[in-house]
């Protein structure tokens, strides 16, 4: 049987000592006396209580306890407990090819301290047990008391885990049943909140933005958080953990959109982080560590063509320079966040402190078709494409469309479609490379003048930074050559550099453990877009999780995505969240690369 802490937490006596009374063996008085310490905030605040009870008892009530255990590779075993542990270690009667030598030890230890020799045996080889039988048959007798405690203490740790942990599975599939129509119906109504009607575009401090925060604040209130924005306009959730001002786990995403953008790139991340919230509200249940979910404000950086402002802010990398931005109608965001009703100086404050983070995990649409591809559900991110943006600007010479001979031409936008035509050469053989030219104009424009000048973007991407800085040395090189040949004068600015952010390694673990737990086969995919996560994985191990959507589409009205994936994914962060183990958060980083 197992069960989940909260449920442990409300147990009469007699269920609490029918549960947990053979963790010790053969000795229930351990859990008779822990009932009375309840309520535990973790496993380990259980596991110690028990301890304590026994490093507390006389010795004699320790000695009973020692020789409560079975011998190891004994043929009789009557501990459900013992007998599929020790099975585990190839300790079973049936597979013991040299039970004589075992016996004979386990003789001789008996005879010198009173009591079997106990050893964890979960993880372990039978060399590793035998030659631990032949180092500690030496000890001085009350050594070998001590370390013997300390083996049933530790295998009362390892029965604990299993009465606890094997539930939580199946506990959140009941937590989160039905989850995906919600996410849905909630998707829809802050899709509805847009500046121009018939589409979803919803931009920073704007009416819509104010309109959208406070629709999420109330979800994080129906949740159990403490809901708050931000000085740059973020939304913070904030779920206690056992007790309250513990560091916290962040989840989260972007509230804002592109223009005519759909109803779930950035706010799925968000609701679906919500709704795990709230199922541990409505459970009760408390975690050993505090959860928050944010909303950030800008994430797709339309307004002041400046990405990332909120969770940069959130990071301690906000660059005040970008105060200073304007947005098309030339008001600056300093402007925008005095309108607002935020105070500018307060951006600073945000930067969370190293010590207070545990950890960050962002569940985003996949946004490109790989996981629809393989007919899944879900992915897990391995990292994030570090980009490279420049404006390339041809110089050449306008004239008479029928007048110019073709040769003497120095046509700016006939050199564009080659260099762009090389871009495209220099990028379509290698799998990790993407490149593209998304933005083109010619001047002066006209049918029957031949282009003097043209201007066009190029955006690079790569989860390998080598691999990108490489390509856009060789992209340079060969627009100045095409130039050249053509008589035209190529400039190259570049606008933008970002390198590719590495998801941590035992975040990924920790997701595609959960992933595995609700039989979806695990898939890691690197991510081709910017999120959150990557100014986050400044100050903090990141992870993200993917949804499968339609066709791959996104930053498009015919952006979608099904209930039941939604819900998968809410339940895979869900799992990720109730067996999320705190790390010291004052080590050092773990930042590993990702394997590609
Ligand atoms: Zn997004």
């Amino acid at each position: 049987m197992t069960v989940t802490l909260g449920a442990l937490n409300g147990m009469d006596r007699a269920a609490f000592v029918e549960l947990l009374g053979a963790v010790f063996e053969h000795s229930p008085w351990i859990a008779e006396a822990a009932w009375q310490r309840r309520p535990f905030a973790d496993v380990e605040a259980l596991h110690q209580a028990m301890v304590d009870i026994v490093i507390a008892a006389p010795r004699d009530r320790q000695l009973a306890l020692l020789k409560a255990h079975p011998e190891l590779g004994a043929s009789k075993i009557v501990a459900e407990f013992s007998r599929r542990e020790q099975a585990s270690a190839g300790l079973d009667s049936a597979r013991l090819a040299d039970a004589a030598k075992l016996r004979n030890l386990n003789r001789t230890y008996r005879e010198r301290f009173g009591f079997p020799f106990i050893l964890a045996v979960k993880g372990k080889r039978r060399e590793d047990i035998v030659a631990a039988m032949e180092e500690r048959v030496i000890h001085a007798a009350d050594d070998e008391f001590a370390v013997a405690l300390d083996e049933v203490a530790k295998i009362a740790r390892f029965r604990l885990d299993d009465i606890l942990a094997e539930d939580r599975v199946a506990a959140a599939s009941d937590a989160m049943e039905g989850v995906g129509a919600e996410l849905m119906r909630r998707a829809d109504e802050l899709g509805a909140v847009t500046e121009v009607p018939g589409t979803v575009t919803r931009t920073f401090l704007t009416p819509q933005h104010r309109e959208a925060a406070r629709m999420v604040m109330d979800w994080m209130r129906l949740a159990g958080m403490d809901a708050t924005m931000d000085a740059i306009g973020n939304v913070v959730g904030r779920y206690e953990g056992a007790k309250p001002g513990l560091p916290a786990l962040l989840l989260g995403s972007h509230l804002d959109t592109v223009r005519d953008a759909g109803k779930y790139d950035g706010i799925l991340g968000v609701l679906t982080a919500i709704a795990c919230v709230g199922a541990l509200h409505k459970r009760g249940e408390r975690l050993p560590f505090a959860v928050e979910v944010i909303g950030f404000g800008d994430e797709e950086g339309v307004r002041f063509q400046s990405t990332l402002l909120g969770s940069r802010a959130v990071a301690g990398t906000f660059d005040k320079a970008a105060l200073d931005r304007k947005d098309a109608d030339g008001i600056t965001l300093r402007e925008a966040l005095t309108v607002f009703g935020l105070d500018p100086a307060g951006i600073r404050m945000i930067a969370r402190r190293r010590a207070d983070v545990l950890g960050y995990l962002e569940l985003h649409i996949e946004q490109g078709p790989v996981l629809e591809a393989d007919n899944l559900p879900v992915g897990i991110v391995t990292s994030i494409a570090g980009g490279t943006r420049a404006n390339i600007e041809i110089a050449g010479m306008s004239g008479h469309a029928g007048t110019v001979p073709m040769k003497l031409r120095h046509d700016a936008l006939a050199a564009a479609a080659e260099i762009m035509l090389a871009i495209e050469a220099r990028a379509r053989d290698n799998p990790a490379l993407v490149a593209t030219v998304g933005r083109i104009a010619a001047s002066p424009g006209a049918t029957n003048v031949i282009p003097g000048k043209a201007t066009f973007s190029l955006d690079l991407r790569s989860p390998d930074d080598a691999t990108r800085l490489g390509a856009y040395t060789d992209i340079v090189a060969s627009a100045q050559s095409i130039g050249r040949k053509r008589g035209v004068t190529v400039a190259i600015d570049r606008t933008f550099e970002s390198p590719a952010v590495g998801c941590s390694g035992w975040l990924m673990v920790e997701i595609e453990r959960a992933v595995a737990a609700l039989g979806v086969t695990r898939r890691r995919l690197a991510s081709g877009a910017g999120h959150d996560a990557m100014a986050i994985a400044s100050l903090c191990d990141v992870g993200m999780i993917f949804v499968r959507c339609k066709g791959g589409i996104s930053h498009n009205p015919a952006e979608s995505i099904t209930a039941s994936d939604a819900e998968m994914g809410a339940r895979v962060l869900y799992n990720v969240l109730r067996k999320f183990q705190p790390r010291d958060a004052t080590a050092p980083r773990r930042n590993e690369r990702a394997e590609k």
